[in-house]
């Protein structure tokens, strides 16, 4: 797509410039303007615009990590096209360190949104029209909800082409498909013609190291797609297209102890966790009902029954098999590094 005159919030930015733009999305309390800050890097050849955005639940600050270390730690030069870059989507919730906006509202299920509207759709409205509508391709990243960690994992529609595209190139080994829940701001960007994936990678509430690395690989997987920066793809030692999941579930109040940590292979009948009464009477052994790859684990060790405790995709037990001789040629191989290590770093406490 060809743009000469690039504008945010009316800021023109030219061929060749990179500028830090303010989007002003509403107002505090004491009336005072409420912004957010946006990097624009244009090369001086024209080409595609990728957004990349964070927060967008305000304690989901990975991604924000992941945009800083982008800025800071890396010497990118594009070749062409648009970078358009935001740290922090939800400022309110990201001040309070809290998912929602100010008024319990999930920004997040709100978009188009609409100019006279809520809260919530009033800033999804600034959104979609100062951002998406001028993007081509959006990455939007965030962690696992409150008190669980998630496997990184990227999410978007399969059935859109460019979305497949974008998901496989990020090189995430596990992409799950689906259109994200109505309101979502993927979902909505995806039918306005701005193709969006989603990574879910880590805890809130943290900037984890290894989800650093996924994600800054990830971005750059997708700037070389676009042909926006040089080098080749690093592809993960596999990568599957997850279609169904399920969670597992606690059975008494109590505490408890993983037998397995994020990202391991599982199969049916495989002890997960045991869920342990608070005196220790009652102990259940919960053992997954599928064979497949833990995606999501709690991280508050108390619980209690009928809250969820682990998410797993659902693979079969041959592919399992052909993914785990994947991963284990990878092991010496220095560019697959990052994805063999997610899984140690991201352990939790194991049981005994
Ligand atoms: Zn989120």
């Amino acid at each position: 797509m060809t743009r000469k005159a690039f504008k945010i919030a009316g800021e023109p930015v030219t061929l060749g410039q990179s500028k830090d733009i303010r989007l002003e999305i509403s107002e505090t309390y004491t009336g005072d303007k409420t912004c957010v800050p946006v990097r624009v890097i244009r090369s001086t050849k024209q080409g595609p615009v990728l957004l990349v955005t964070a927060a967008i639940h305000g304690d989901e600050i990975n991604g924000t990590g992941i945009i800083h270390d982008f800025l800071f730690g890396t010497q990118i030069t594009l070749l062409k096209g648009t970078l358009v870059l935001v740290p922090v989507v939800n400022v309110f919730g990201f001040e309070s360190h809290e998912r929602y906006l100010p008024d319990r509202r999930d920004l997040n299920r709100y978009f188009p949104g609409t100019a006279g509207g809520s809260l919530a759709s009033r800033i999804a409205h600034t959104l979609t029209t100062e951002l998406v509508d001028k993007c081509d391709y959006c990455i939007d990243l965030h962690t696992a909800a409150f008190q669980r960690t998630n496997y990184p994992n990227v999410r978007a529609d399969l059935s859109s082409p460019d979305c497949r595209k974008l998901a496989t190139a990020f090189g995430s080994a596990l992409v799950i498909d689906g259109k994200g829940p109505i309101g979502s701001f993927r979902r909505s960007s995806t039918k306005r013609g701005c193709p969006t994936i989603i990574l879910e990678a880590g805890e809130p509430w943290k900037i984890e190291p290894t989800v650093m690395k996924i994600g800054l690989q990830g971005i750059k997987n997708v700037l070389r797609e676009l042909g926006m920066i040089r080098g080749n793809i690093r592809r993960p030692p596999y990568q599957v297209f997850i279609r169904k999941t399920t969670w597992l579930r606690a059975t008494v109040g109590g505490i408890l102890k993983f037998h397995v940590s994020p990202g391991d292979f599982v199969d049916e009948s495989q002890p997960i966790a045991t869920n342990y009464s608070i005196l220790g009477a009652e102990q259940s052994i919960l053992k997954s009902t599928v064979s497949g790859i833990v995606l999501s684990m709690a991280t508050m060790p108390a619980v209690k029954p009928g809250e969820p405790i682990c998410h797993i995709a659902l693979v079969s037990p041959r592919q399992l098999a052909r993914y785990e001789k994947k991963l284990n040629n990878a092991k010496n191989d220095p560019h697959n590094q990052v994805q063999v290590d997610l899984a140690t770093s991201l352990a939790l406490v194991q049981a005994h």
